[in-house]
């Protein structure tokens, strides 16, 4: 059987640390290959090449590496079809979506394309008389980045684009579940023409990624993932003096108003709870409904469409399938064992995903869409991150009861309201504590050019992904006062310098 292992100084590097799993297709439950898991040494030798390549890809002016991003931009476009079919067979999410995943992380390398532009830094002539003052932005040095299996294309591609793009090299540690777009990725960075060493691909598991957080040649760390790996990331690169931005987990609201267009919310909620089996940190997973007058519409739209949403393997021959299998059995049992626990909470289930068999696929990890009613904030399938193809409609009195449950949950990563009142839009985009908010729309991810990170437990650090906090994040500040001509300041001074 195929191993796959890591891609170090522009090379695929076969691993002897003796630790490897299997990588799985979801959709039929056969292992397809190995991943090796790598040693801490492993690791350590991939910083070492990554700092060697800063000493000369720093060097290159910003219009080369650009130039590097618009042939990998070219080269993405070209296999998009190939790494959709490698994310589909690896993730489970349907071709068309995995389509979608690389178009979004497309649009990133597209930024980066921009950056001879966003690297222009700051200038103030005069500050003083005859003299100037003027930032710089310096890459940091070697950035790693730690990626969820959810999106294996999309979310390495929020980093090391702009990482790279702004003069840093990168080590990617992907997650070992889907392993094999990251390694394709980097072998199209070095066809577009990146030097060998400057991204580099370790697969691996909590060894690989102690050694990125404790080295000192690290000089940053990006991570997305689960709140509590978030959080473990954030404090141990943190007190290693790394810059860290750590994305964590989600549960998204959606505020659904009694004058809301119930045709729109229903297609709306389909898509945001259901597509990619609800595997999304930005997929709508509780739908509070203001009044039960919209939430018995509503549930009656939501049985209606579920009866005729199909799940199965996604093969790109039209008609797919709405929604693919989750990513391993061990999560199919653990969504299934949070739809037992929703029953005996005293939830309503109105559809349930346990019991679905796809024909063709008897070992595939497949969950079917479900949905509760009358689901209470003191129930765990309220409380927690389910991450699979589960809705909870929660009644609420008034848009002031939603915006406050809304408010006090632990996450904030995304969230929607859904009216036709300016007045309620306007009002809750102002008061919500959550990063990013939809309204009439129901996935908000903000595009390249803006920045993506949620509040509260379900983010990190203070810089967010892409747009211009991935700029100031893999960049540092260094601010330069010159004095032209020399000689006027002959005499000793003792207090405080101030301009004149
Ligand atoms: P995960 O936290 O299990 O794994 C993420 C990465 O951390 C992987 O590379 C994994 O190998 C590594 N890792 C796992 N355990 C570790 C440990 N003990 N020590 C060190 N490293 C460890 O997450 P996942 O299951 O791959 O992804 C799903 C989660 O990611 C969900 O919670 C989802 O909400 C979240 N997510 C968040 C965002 C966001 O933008 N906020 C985006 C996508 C996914």
């Amino acid at each position: 059987m195929k191993t796959l292992s890591n891609f170090i100084n522009g090379q695929h590097q076969p691993s002897n640390s003796g630790r490897s799993q299997p990588v799985y297709n979801p959709a039929t439950g056969e292992a397809q290959m190995q991943v090796s898991l790598a040693s801490a040494d492993e690791t350590r030798s991939a910083i070492a090449v990554a700092e060697t390549a800063f000493q000369s890809w720093s060097q290159v002016t910003p219009l080369n590496r650009a130039r590097v991003m618009f042939n990998f931009k070219t080269l993405l476009e070209q296999h998009r079809d190939e790494l959709a079919t490698l994310i589909s067979q690896e993730h489970g999410k349907v071709f068309s979506d995995a389509q979608g995943e690389l178009t979004r992380g497309l649009e990133v390398v597209e930024f980066a394309c921009g950056i001879p532009h966003l690297l222009k830094g700051e200038h103030s002539m005069n500050v003083g008389r005859g003299v100037d003052s003027f930032s710089l932005m310096q890459p940091l040095g070697v950035c790693a980045g730690i990626t969820p299996f959810n999106f294996p294309a999309m979310v390495p591609l929020w980093m090391f684009p702009i990482a790279l793009a702004c003069g840093n090299t990168f080590i990617l540690k992907p997650s070992e579940k889907d392993p094999s777009v990251p390694l394709r990725l980097a072998e199209l960075l070095l066809e577009a023409g990146l030097p060998a060493g400057v991204f580099n691909v370790v697969n691996g598991d909590k060894e690989a990624v102690d050694v990125l957080l404790t080295d000192s040649r690290v000089q940053a760390v990006s991570f997305v993932g689960s709140t509590p790996i978030a959080e473990y990331v954030y404090a141990t690169g943190s007190a290693h003096s790394k810059r860290v931005q750590a994305l964590g987990g989600a549960k998204n609201h959606m505020l659904v108003m009694p004058d809301a267009d119930l045709g729109q919310v229903t297609s709306a909620l389909m898509g945001a709870a259901y597509g990619s089996a609800g595997e999304r940190c930005m997929a709508i997973s509780v739908a509070l409904c203001v009044g039960d007058e919209v939430a018995d519409a509503l549930t009656d739209r939501l049985q209606q469409e579920i009866a005729t949403l199909h799940t199965g393997p996604g093969t790109g021959i039209s008609p797919e399938p709405h929604m693919g299998p989750l990513i391993s059995q061990q999560h199919a049992d653990k969504v299934r064992s949070y739809i037992d626990t929703g029953v005996a909470e005293g939830a309503t289930l109105l559809a349930d995903g346990r019991k679905l068999q796809v024909a063709n696929h008897p070992q595939g990890y497949f969950v079917g869409p479900t949905l509760f009613d009358h689901v209470k904030p003191g129930m765990r399938i309220y409380r927690e991150e389910i991450f699979g193809p589960v809705l909870a409609v929660v009644r609420v009195p008034s848009f002031a009861d939603g915006l406050k449950l809304i408010n006090e949950h632990e996450f904030g990563n995304g969230t929607a309201i859904f009216t036709a009142s300016g007045e309620a839009a306007r009002e809750f985009a102002a008061q919500v504590q959550v990063g990013m908010v939809g309204v009439n729309v129901p996935i908000p991810v903000p595009m390249a050019f803006h920045s993506f990170g949620g509040w509260k437990r379900s983010v990190f650090g203070p810089l967010n992904m892409h747009g211009p906090d991935g700029v100031r994040f893999y960049t540092r500040m260094k601010t330069i006062t010159a004095r032209w001509p020399t000689g006027q300041a002959t005499t000793n001074q003792f207090s405080m310098p101030t301009m004149r």
